[in-house]
């Protein structure tokens, strides 16, 4: 998608902190992290959300390929003993604000048992 942030990063147009890269996969810091990890990991196919995606079998494939990557991703985190938290927001209602279907890997210090 020409406009879209996370397509531009994942053609190199405009930087970021990458942590790790497959065929499918593309996972970089966040820019405004909110715990000491904070890393999104994203498909490199534009899909807009995470249901445009599981509607899909490209979009389920590009799920599969995410999930696959996950415990070497962690790893690299440095999160594989500490735990981590997993978050998608699909959609605007739900505060999903770059319109490319991404997960927020978050950890590194106590997050606490709420969700909101
Ligand atoms: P959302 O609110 O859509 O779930 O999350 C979008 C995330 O993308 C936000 O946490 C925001 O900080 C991050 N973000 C937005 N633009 C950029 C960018 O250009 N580079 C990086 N690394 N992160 C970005
Ligand atoms: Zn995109």
């Amino acid at each position: 998608m020409e406009n879209c942030v996370f397509c531009k990063i994942v053609r190199g147009d405009i930087p970021s902190k990458k942590v790790y890269e497959d065929e499918n996969v593309l996972v970089f810091k966040d820019l405004h992290p909110v715990s000491p990890v904070h890393v999104l990991i994203i498909p490199k196919v534009h899909f807009e959300n995470v249901h445009a995606m599981s509607v899909s079998e490209e979009g389920l494939a590009a799920l599969n390929a995410m999930f696959r990557a996950l415990p070497e991703i962690v790893r690299l985190v440095g999160l594989e003993e500490k735990g981590f938290r997993l978050i998608n927001n699909c959609g605007v209602a739900a505060g999903q604000s770059v319109m490319h279907a991404h997960f927020h890997l978050i950890g590194g210090r106590s997050l606490g048992t709420k969700i909101l």
